[in-house]
């Protein structure tokens, strides 16, 4: 594969560093994750471009800016224990594993959480646990979590997700009250029984289809 590192550091400054992301543990993590391997081969050419890309499944992987904004605002430090809701191609999951202690991510095809796992072992990537099913109910075996981050939109907040915030942890989610446009949210546990909400701007997912999130047809699951 050819060396698309230059490409990889253009993106770092000119897409993120060149807008108003900060945080020196993302702009590393996203200088050092090859994005082209969380793409087809097809679409290797353009892993730099600040856009989503189609991976399969009627899927995307999402734009670099919106992946790094999402983990900035969640605020991971290292060490931390996170969530992802939506591995998808497993890029958003496999740049938070080179600043947090352990990730947990779910994906809810098979075929692309297999892909995902066959590139976090190429790339020895061994902090990440993946697992096939539905993420709107979270993982409550591995909670509580750190840092929870949801890349498909919701039409409201899944109470499994604030639930399985450990205290001061921080949940990023799209909500929308339609399928495809979303306010980005970030909750925070302040207390076992109180939260914060802060609105960080408009923003456009695939729906979170689930028990939690929309049904198949595209009305609220619950
Ligand atoms: N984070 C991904 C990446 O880096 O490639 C991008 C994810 S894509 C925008 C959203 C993903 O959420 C899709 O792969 C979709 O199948 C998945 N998804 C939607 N609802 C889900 C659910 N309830 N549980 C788990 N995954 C879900």
């Amino acid at each position: 594969m050819a060396d698309l590192s230059r490409a990889r550091d253009r993106m770092v400054d000119v897409h993120l560093a060149g807008r108003d992301i900060r945080d020196r543990n993302v702009l590393d993590a996203m200088r050092e994750v090859p994005r082209e391997v969380f793409v087809d081969a097809g679409m290797r050419e353009f892993a730099y471009e600040d856009s989503p890309l189609p991976i399969g499944e009627g899927q995307t992987i999402s734009q670099p800016y919106i992946v790094a904004l999402m983990i900035q605002a969640a605020g991971i430090a290292p060490g931390e224990r996170v969530l992802e809701v939506g591995a998808g191609s497993g890029y958003a999951a496999a740049v938070m594993s080179r600043i947090a202690g352990r990730v947990h991510t779910i994906e809810r095809h098979a075929p692309l959480a297999a892909q995902a796992r066959e590139r976090f072992e190429a790339l020895r990537y061994d902090n990440i646990e993946l697992r096939v099913g539905d993420g709107s109910r979270g993982w409550p075996e591995a909670a509580p979590f750190d840092a929870i981050l949801v890349a498909a939109g919701a039409p409201d907040t899944p109470p499994a997700l604030r639930e399985q915030l450990a205290i001061g942890g921080r949940l990023v989610i799209p909500v929308g009250e339609d399928g495809q446009h979303q306010r980005l949210r970030r909750i925070t546990r302040t207390g076992p029984e109180t939260y914060k909400q802060d609105d960080l701007g408009g923003v456009m997912f695939v729906p979170l289809i689930g028990e939690q999130g929309w049904a198949e047809d595209g009305r609220r699951a619950a």
